[in-house]
């Protein structure tokens, strides 16, 4: 179909996530064509280096055959089964025990999303539940970290603490609570590591005392923030919020929707800081965004507390029709297999540090404030004013800029706000892919540099 064509449909019909609607009528659709490796082509057969993984997803990078076969053959044989009724598929089954091999050890059984968010509401409600058939109804009370995002379901959206989420949607709700972010560049007890720790463990206990140990289910974080900004706590830190929860008695649940998979480095991050959650969701890395799918992981103790509330006579009501789908299952099973046998969470930790240094080159630039990563996942921030890290003035509309100066560079990574590159390419990145990244991210930035208003701002 004729470029014109397709972005007046889209115009008129289709409505895109986490977009402004208007800025996106005036704008026009970007239409993506086809991927191979590391690069997509859009269709006007441009072609763009990806150095985001779509969205923070396909890990693997794009046009592996292999997992077409896996997708086309399972489609033939049977392309869905349900989970009702007690029916499955033995993809499903293999991959819930496969992720329970390579998870760290307290999680013993998975229940199928289709996506993060879905498994960010599904935690929810099993955690809810626990407690309820638990006989202690009073839990219900959850806290969160400033800027993490947990996807934008009804309930979810409110573990989220990004305000553009919240607007108009009446979320939070009165049981979501928040603490401050640990944030290194910016947090006011300082840059130093055990501070920084210090400071979030501190808050979770006040926060605990100030709603009641009796009256807070769980603690869910991220352990890189990433919508948020990319925002990288100090190693240590993930593992010191576990110990508070289990002190304070609340259940521990870490969102790896973004960093599961290689993207840290280890296949999850849990893995690096010996962290043992009481749940865990993941989705993204999972199918590496080939087919959509999510999961949450949960502790033995949660699945036997809900099993015996539940007694044995009425289903434990949480369901979708596509859960533990087979063609999604056969994907992320050849998936982990690439990451493993394939190589590519070894190519992923033998390049971080080419990718580490790259970033923190960059800070040389006018612009860059601040850089900072955590295996392949990364970012810069850029300010107005490298002595005070004043951000630049929003009516700049820094991050529109970039994004367009980015794409005629042809490169694609994300701008948050107005003030934070983030950077997450694919594990399959090799060091010449890496090279073309940073030349493309310094003209970018030279570019912007120069576009009207922007040198003047510094300061
Ligand atoms: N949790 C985290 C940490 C995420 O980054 C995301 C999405 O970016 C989600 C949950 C929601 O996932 P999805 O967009 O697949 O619904």
């Amino acid at each position: 179909m004729q470029r014109e064509t397709l972005v007046a449909l889209d115009r008129d019909h289709l409505i895109h996530p986490v977009v402004n609607y208007r800025a996106h009528e005036r704008r026009g659709v970007a239409v993506l064509e086809s991927g191979r490796g590391a690069y997509l082509t859009d269709n006007n057969g441009k072609e763009l280096l990806d150095a985001f993984s779509g969205l923070w997803c396909v890990n693997v990078g794009y046009g592996h055959e292999s997992i077409v076969r896996a997708a086309e053959e399972q489609m033939r044989r049977l392309p869905y089964a349900t989970g009702y009724f007690h029916f499955g598929s033995e993809p499903a089954i293999r991959l819930a025990a496969k992720l329970v091999e390579l998870a760290p050890p307290s999680l013993r059984k998975v229940y199928f999303t289709l996506g993060g968010s879905d498994a960010v509401d599904s935690a929810i409600r099993f955690i809810v539940h626990y407690y309820n058939a638990l006989g202690k109804p009073e839990k219900k009370h959850f806290i969160t970290i400033e800027r993490g995002y947990h996807g934008s379901s009804a309930q979810g959206s409110g573990l989220t603490a990004i305000p553009v989420f919240h607007r108009n949607f009446d979320v939070p709700l009165p049981n979501q609570h928040k603490i401050p972010s640990p944030y290194p560049y910016r947090n006011p007890e300082g840059s130093d590591p055990e501070a920084i720790i210090r400071a979030s463990v501190a808050a979770l206990k006040e926060k605990v005392l100030e709603i009641g140990r009796d009256r807070v289910a769980a603690f869910f974080c991220e352990p890189v923030q990433g919508s948020g900004g990319v925002i990288v706590p100090p190693k240590g830190w993930l593992k010191a919020m576990q110990e508070a929860c289990r002190e304070l008695g609340i259940l521990f649940a870490v969102d790896e929707v973004i960093t599961g998979f290689g993207r840290t480095g280890p296949l999850f991050a849990c893995e690096a800081e010996d962290v043992t959650p009481d749940v865990m969701t993941v989705a993204k890395g999972l199918t590496a965004g080939y087919a959509p799918m999510g999961a949450v992981l949960m502790s033995e103790a949660i699945y036997q507390g809900i099993a015996e509330g539940s007694g044995n006579d009425l289903p434990v009501g949480h369901g979708h029709t596509y859960s533990a789908h087979p063609v999604s299952a056969a994907v992320a099973l050849e998936v982990l297999r690439l990451y493993h046998e394939g190589g590519l969470l070894e190519n992923g930790i033998r390049q971080a540090p080419r990718f580490e240094q790259g970033l923190q080159a960059l800070l040389d630039h006018p612009l860059v404030g601040d850089a900072r990563s955590r295996g392949l996942l990364g970012a810069l921030e850029l300010v107005a004013d490298k002595e005070t890290k004043a951000r630049f003035d929003p009516a700049l509309k820094l991050a529109d800029r970039i994004f367009d100066a980015a794409y005629r560079n042809g490169i694609i990574f994300r701008a948050f706000g107005d003030n934070v590159l983030g950077f997450a390419p694919a594990l399959c990145y090799t060091g010449a892919d890496f090279d073309l990244m940073f030349e493309r991210v310094r003209h970018t930035l030279d570019m912007v540099l120069e576009m009207p208003g922007v040198r003047g701002a510094l300061r």
